[in-house]
């Protein structure tokens, strides 16, 4: 039987953003799967709760075949070696992402030999997104239907306006 390759793609979604959505759509063109590893513990003062980023991401990606959402606490490379995966996907944007990006990878690697941290490269358009920008510029009432799912819009609105849109 032929191997299966599954690569982790691990993040705090807060919230998934079209350029998330496009790393994910081009793994999907590389890797048989793709498990999308919601971080529980994370330092960054998250919005969402991990079920709400969850059920964005189920909601983002609904119709799509071979992807699995996940979430994982403690060690990425624990849960790597739980689900018995060796392939770790991020993405890059700017050099301040290869920077952080750069001492994980080192770091993971120094914990887990047996897994490789692989990198994509973001697309022109979307170099700009980040989560943490879009819920900004969400906050001060700015159009995001570019740059988030239809379900992630819907759930911003709803936590910072208690409107339904
Ligand atoms: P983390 O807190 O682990 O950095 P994020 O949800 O912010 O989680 O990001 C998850 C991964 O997706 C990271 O590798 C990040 O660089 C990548 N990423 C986020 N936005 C983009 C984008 N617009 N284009 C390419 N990669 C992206």
């Amino acid at each position: 039987m032929k191997k299966e390759h599954v690569v982790i793609y691990p993040g705090t979604f807060d919230p998934i953003t079209i350029g998330h959505l496009n790393i994910i759509k081009r793994a999907l063109r590389i890797f048989d799967k793709v498990i999308i590893a919601v971080a529980e513990d994370t330092t960054k003062d998250t919005l969402f709760t991990v079920e709400e980023r969850v059920q964005m991401i189920k909601e983002s990606l609904k119709g799509y075949k071979n992807v699995e959402v996940d979430t994982f606490k403690g060690l990425l490379m624990e849960y790597a070696k739980k689900k018995g995966v060796h392939t770790i996907l991020r993405g890059l944007r700017t050099v301040q992402d290869f920077e952080y990006e750069l001492q994980m990878a080192l770091a993971n690697k120094k914990l887990n030999p047996n897994c490789e941290t692989i990198f994509m490269m973001t697309e022109g358009a979307y170099s700009y997104f980040s989560s943490s920008l879009i819920k900004e510029i969400a906050h001060l009432k700015g159009n995001i239907k570019d740059m988030v799912p239809p379900p992630v819009e819907k759930m911003i609105k709803k936590k910072f306006f208690n409107k339904e849109v």
